[in-house]
């Protein structure tokens, strides 16, 4: 087998690392740029050229709406879906429903789904390792957040291979980040792993025990990241600029991605110092003359106050994965802090608060994710055999099951079962002679249809006509160790079968 690369495909960054075959070492590959985490932005020209990273960055300011960035937030979801209907709002570039209702982007008028986005910084990145090895890279493992769903995980991998990978594995972002630090074998421990990045909030409770790294639970939420807490930022920033000038920039996408570049940086520099400066020369021409944004201090404290609010959005999250896992507070041996928001003072206080334990800070946060994905990778392609064979048991991030009589949702595997897993479950026909039944198949935790997310159907046609309730119907669900799911629905009297992956909703989907 040739290079298979660790990639963690990040919403604001993305980081590659491969294990040395010499000495059995992960270490992080740098880009073409010589930086160790490349910026997760595509920046599209009219005549089609594509470029990535901090390229397409720099550029941003220029061609905000040619300029596609956290496109993870919207990779395998319905356009309709209210968190997109809410984030677009806030995005300089064009959010679109595709064909078949999902999510997707429009630039230069071309509409393009969030996994052709993402299988651009894929290629980016399997083009610059290939470059400094001197060798093909043929595969990945590919990082995902823990509560990344059935066609989420799909659509990631659907860009891997877009991106002329072998997607080995999907990896849980949490479990890569476990991987990546030293753990005692000989002592049992319970690990949370603590995990903000850009996009999406993570949290995961793991059992380790000699080598066998077991997910008890996994909670998160995908639109809560340093994204909200810019976003904060910008529209206080917006409101500054508005009573200093009398300009409102609502409608200025120039000048809004200077105010989130400026929110960012300010942020950033936050975490180090307790107050800093922001200086926008030239924001906007007017007729009259140029006009500037000076704010001479910028506080912590301002900061602090203005993202509280959603930073309690963190505490839900993390009851929920210790009440899932049957722990407490105490029963948590060691935090571990990944993304690079867990730099944030407010934030490190958040995780101490609900976790009972000062977040260690011996993985780098940005990096972290990348090097347990390389180890994992190298597992896979057998390459050092040095690389102590770990046994990972990663659980299913929400209950699976069908549509049943008046819409309810009737589970099949429940959240945080371990994969891979199987089960089966006999169901009856629901009206007389009735010859075939379509299997609707739905994910998530609402009682009824209605509330959770549909995934995708298959029909089983030429059943026995008979009365009600008397044909029987088994409907089989296997999820392998990617978390992709695989129904069969069998008539068990007549051995006839219907079987499908289920591939991400179509048009017909609600
Ligand atoms: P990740 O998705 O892990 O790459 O995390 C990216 C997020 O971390 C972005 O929102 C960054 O602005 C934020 N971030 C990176 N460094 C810092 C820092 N020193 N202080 C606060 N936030 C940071």
């Amino acid at each position: 087998m040739g290079i298979v690369l660790g990639i963690d495909l990040g919403t604001s960054n993305s980081c590659m690392a491969m294990v040395d075959a010499a000495t059995g070492q992960a270490r992080v590959l740098p880009n073409r740029e010589g930086e160790r985490t490349t910026p997760s932005v595509v920046a599209f020209d009219a005549s089609g050229r594509v470029t990535v990273g901090s390229a397409a960055r720099r550029q941003a300011v220029l061609h905000p709406r040619n300029t596609v960035y956290g496109v993870k937030r919207l990779i395998g979801r319905r356009f309709s879906d209210p968190a997109v209907q809410r984030l677009m709002k806030l995005l300089p570039y064009e959010v679109v429903a595709d064909p078949s209702g999902n999510a997707a982007v429009r630039v230069h008028g071309q509409v393009m789904t969030p996994a052709e986005v993402s299988s651009h910084v894929l290629r980016y990145l399997k083009e610059c390792a290939e470059a400094q090895l001197g060798q093909s890279v043929e595969g990945a493992v590919i990082t995902v957040p823990a509560y990344f769903d059935e066609v989420q995980r799909q659509e990631t991998k659907l860009a891997g291979q877009r991106a002329g990978l072998t997607v080995h594995r999907l990896l849980n972002e949490p479990t890569a980040a476990m991987l990546s630090c030293r753990f005692d074998e000989s002592r049992p421990e319970n690990i949370a792993v603590f995990d903000l990045g850009g996009g999406t909030f993570d949290i995961s409770l793991l059992h380790v025990e000699e080598e066998v790294v077991q997910v008890l639970a996994t909670c998160g939420d995908n639109f809560l990241g340093g994204d909200n807490v810019d976003e904060l930022v910008v529209e206080a920033l917006r409101r500054i600029f508005l009573k200093q000038t009398g300009v409102d920039l609502t409608n200025n996408p120039e000048a809004l991605w200077r105010l989130r570049e400026a929110a960012e940086s300010t942020k950033r520099t936050l975490s180090e110092r307790d107050q800093t400066s922001i200086e926008l020369a030239y924001l906007v021409a007017l007729q009259e003359g140029p006009l500037h944004l000076s704010i001479p201090s910028f506080s912590r404290t301002l900061l602090e106050n203005l993202v509280a609010k959603e930073l309690e959005r963190l505490r839900a999250p993390c009851e929920q994965a210790l009440e899932d896992a049957g722990l407490t507070v105490a029963d948590i041996h060691r935090v571990i802090l990944v993304g690079g928001m867990t730099r944030m003072p407010a934030v490190r206080a958040r995780a101490e608060a609900y976790l009972g334990h000062p977040g260690e800070r011996s993985v780098n946060p940005d990096e972290a994710v990348a090097i347990g994905a390389a180890l994992e990778a190298d597992i896979v392609a057998g390459i050092s055999p040095e690389t102590p064979k770990v046994l990972l048991l990663d659980v299913l991030s929400r209950s699976l099951g069908i549509r049943t009589e008046g819409g309810r949702f009737s589970v099949l595997i429940p959240r945080n079962t371990t994969i891979p897993t199987r089960e089966t479950k006999v169901f009856t026909t629901t009206f007389d002679q009735q010859t075939h039944v379509d299997i609707e198949v739905y994910q998530g935790e609402a009682p009824t249809v209605d509330g959770n997310r549909y995934l995708g159907e298959l029909q089983l046609a030429g059943l026995t006509a008979a009365a009600a309730g008397t044909v029987r119907v088994a409907v089989d669900f296997t999820i392998d160790a990617d978390g992709i799911l695989q129904v069969t629905a069998r008539d068990p009297t007549t051995g006839r079968k219907a079987e499908a992956t289920l591939r991400p909703p179509t048009a017909t989907s609600p």
